[in-house]
């Protein structure tokens, strides 16, 4: 039996991307996404500093397939900064498929911030871009926050959850996954690649039971 969490001032809930196009029905709908929602509105109110992050791409973006003549959808090829896997378009900028689910209610979320808006760049992590170097601005948020204690949430489990939890680790915040507000794409074992690489580095996967 674990103890219950005791939220307070110096940590942070993160919410990855609870956009309506990773939610079924969406271009790039993670399965059972819509599922977690519930699960994170009601976490989120043991948290008073919550960030929301958002996909945000231009309509020629680089991680989509339709921008490269002949590729398909969950194919890997190599841009400059290493592989990338190719997506259906997804989250283009002030459509609806890139607005945040309407059962997500987090009114007093402080941040909102957007991710993976420049166009020969994707962004799963929301702390680096994929070339690793680009930061998006968050680290300097929760610094100048006081935040020592990241809690992450959302979409997708094997990708923007897992690459911000390991940035996060990296900067040497404490870090906790909470893994049934979570859920997978798994494209090619990802999901397990995932769970291994979190129990490496010794990040904790928690229940959102743990908050109540
Ligand atoms: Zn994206």
């Amino acid at each position: 039996m674990t103890e219950r969490i005791r939220i307070g001032n110096n940590d942070v809930l993160i919410v990855v991307d609870l956009q309506n196009d990773f939610c079924p029905g969406g271009n790039l709908a993670v399965p059972h996404g819509d599922e977690v929602i519930p699960i994170i509105n009601r976490v989120a109110k043991k948290f008073e500093n919550v960030v929301l992050t958002q996909d945000w791409h231009p309509h020629d973006h680089l991680s989509f397939a339709s921008t490269h003549p002949g590729k398909r959808p969950y194919e890997t090829i190599t841009v400059s900064y290493g592989p990338q896997v190719l997506w259906p378009d997804h989250c283009v900028q002030g459509t609806s498929g890139a607005e945040f689910h309407k059962s997500l209610q987090i009114p007093h979320a402080r941040l909102v911030l957007r991710k993976g808006i420049h166009r020969a760049i994707d962004s799963y992590s929301t702390f680096y871009e994929n070339d690793r170097k680009t930061p998006t601005g968050l680290l300097g948020y929760l610094r100048e926050h006081g935040v020592t204690r990241i809690f992450l949430a959302g979409l997708a489990f094997d990708f923007c959850v897992r690459y911000s939890a390991e940035d996060a680790h990296r900067e040497n915040f404490t870090v906790y996954v909470v893994e049934d507000a979570c859920r997978g794409i798994d494209v090619d074992g990802s999901v397990a690649a995932t769970r291994r690489a979190f129990t490496d580095l010794s990040i904790s996967c928690i229940s959102a039971q743990e908050f109540y």
